[in-house]
Parts: C-alpha cells; structure tokens; sequence
C-alpha cells in the first residue's frame, strides 16, 4: 500500500495540472475575444479572476493587465483609475491552481493594427518552441528557437525573461526556459511541469526590462511575526489564503478595509515578511507582447495543459 502512494500521487498531480490547466486556457480564450477597451484594468483584473473561481479553481497570482512599454507584474490596485485606449496593446497574464498545481498561462490584446505583427511573433514563438518540446530536450535549444523565431520575423526578444518551472505552490521552481540562446541549461523532465513564455519587442528596442517604480504584486516571504498583533493577523491570513503564492492588495479588502489593509502590507514589507514585486518596463519603452503556455513534457512530444479547447 505504501508502495503505491508516489504513483497516486503522481497521477492527482497531473490531474491538478490538467484541470488548471483547461480552466486557465478557457478563460484566456474568453480574455483574447473581448474587446477591452474603454474597461478599466480593475474591472479585467476582477473579472477575469472571478471566471476563474466560477470554473472551480483558485487564483495562482493576481491577473497582469500589462499596458504597453510594461512587460509584466502589473496588477490593478483597488481604486485603481487606468483603463484600456483603443491604441494599447495589454498583456492578460492568468494564472489557476488546483491544489497548488499552478497553470500559467498569457495573451496579448491589441488595439493597434501597427503592433498586430509583434503580437503575432510572441505567438508564434511559443508555437515554435512547443512544437519541438519533448522529454530530454535542452532549455537551452528551446532558447535558441524562440529567438531565432523572433529575430526571423523582424523582431527583439527581451533576454532577461524567462519562462520556468513550476512546483506545488511555486510559480518560480529554479529551472528557467530562456528566449535566448544561453549557455547551461538542462533536459527537459517528464516529472515537471514548466512555463514557456516569450516575450517580443520591436527591433529599435532594448531587448531588456528594468524594475519600474510600482509595486502591486506581492508574496509572503517569512511567517516569522513581527510583534505587531494587526500585522500578524493579517500574516495568518495571507498564508492560510495564498500560501507562498502572489496576491495583491485587493484581495485584502474583503477582510479589511482598504487603507488599514494598505498600512498593514506596508508594515509586513518592511518587517520583510512579505516581499513585494516591482513592473517590468523595457529599457526603452517600446512596446512588449507576450504569449505563454504550462506544459509537461512527454516521451513522444508536449501535454500542454493550457490549450484553451
Ligand atoms: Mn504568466
Ligand atoms: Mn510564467
């Protein structure tokens, strides 16, 4: 009996996996045939987590709603003002878990028929780089297809992201899935599953992001406590509700009200015990578009959990 339990074991984690997955994938189907502009970056993030708790599992991060020269990590802030022009491009990155097994998973929106064929490159580099996924394939080559992809099509990837693996309640598990050529790397196992998620930008771009200013994003670091009874509650709360996983303010302000919830978070990252998570913007500000899919390699090609049919 005690033999059996890794192989059951094994076989509900695929089947987390799996079920994220089709539910992440669904909804972000949805997010690519709506039209977004004039909605408020609020009213995406909302929605597009409530579509996920509807279909039966929880929120892996915050939604992104990207706008632009950002390439990632923005998430709305409760009163959050922003909303979409009909001449922005919007990375909706999306995230479900089931039990902690994480699919990941992105589309880019865009409302300017001029970046049409930046949003297509992304696309088609992550076609390209699940096409030749298979078990014992090196992270390595799948950087030098994805960026031979990019560079064929007249575009720039950003070097310094990455896609990764994923572990039970971890977004980012150690393994990167470069979008470049680099050395190092590692085979590909049929025991993980990982994220591959190349993002584009134009070819006077920088290829690199930077750590902007904001910070809407956030992940508890320690659950040491901090001696502050209010702040330690709340410490209790994110661990019990989120784990080790991302969640944003707005997640808080079902349970507190908005400013003491804000004040506490503040407290809880300068006490260290949470970590908060700065936007990526390109260097140069030009515009960044973003496809991504989870997938576990197999011995015969890819099971990728976040097809969206
Ligand atoms: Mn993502
Ligand atoms: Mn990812």
């Amino acid at each position: 009996m005690i033999l059996c339990m890794p192989l059951y074991q094994e076989i509900m984690q695929k089947e987390d996996y799996v079920k994220a997955g089709r539910i992440a994938g669904e909804v972000r189907e949805i997010v690519r045939k709506t039209d977004w502009t004039g909605k408020s970056v609020y009213d995406i993030c909302e929605w597009v987590e409530g579509e996920i708790i509807k279909r039966g599992a929880k929120c892996a991060f915050p939604v992104n709603a990207s706008i632009n020269e950002i390439a990632a990590h923005y998430t709305a802030e409760p009163d959050d003002p922003i909303t979409i022009k009909d001449t922005d491009l919007v990375k909706i990155d999306l995230g479900a878990q089931i039990n902690g097994y994480i699919a990941d998973t992105a589309v880019t929106v865009c409302y300017d028929a001029a970046f049409d064929r930046l949003v297509d490159t992304a696309e088609t580099a992550l076609g390209s780089a699940m096409s030749m996924i298979k078990t014992g394939v090196n992270a390595s080559d799948v950087g030098r297809e994805i960026e031979a992809t990019i560079k064929q099509m007249g575009f720039k990837p950003i070097a310094n992201l990455s896609g990764h693996s994923l572990e039970q309640y971890t977004i980012h598990a150690g393994r990167t899935i470069p979008n470049i050529w680099s050395v190092g790397g590692f085979s590909l196992s049929g025991d993980s599953a990982y994220a591959c998620e190349p993002f584009v930008t134009t070819s006077d771009g920088g290829g690199f992001v930077r750590n902007g200013k904001i910070k809407n994003i956030f992940a508890l670091n320690s659950r040491k406590k901090t001696k502050n009874a209010d702040a330690d509650e709340l410490l209790d709360y994110i661990w019990e509700e989120f784990n080790m996983l991302p969640f944003a303010l707005r997640w808080l302000t079902k349970k507190w009200e908005t400013q003491k919830a804000r004040e506490l978070l503040e407290h809880l990252v300068r006490k260290k015990a949470v970590q908060a998570y700065p936007i990526l913007v390109e260097v140069t500000e030009k515009r960044v578009a973003q496809a991504e899919h989870t997938f576990i390699p197999q011995d015969d090609g890819v099971l990728v959990t976040t097809t969206g049919n």
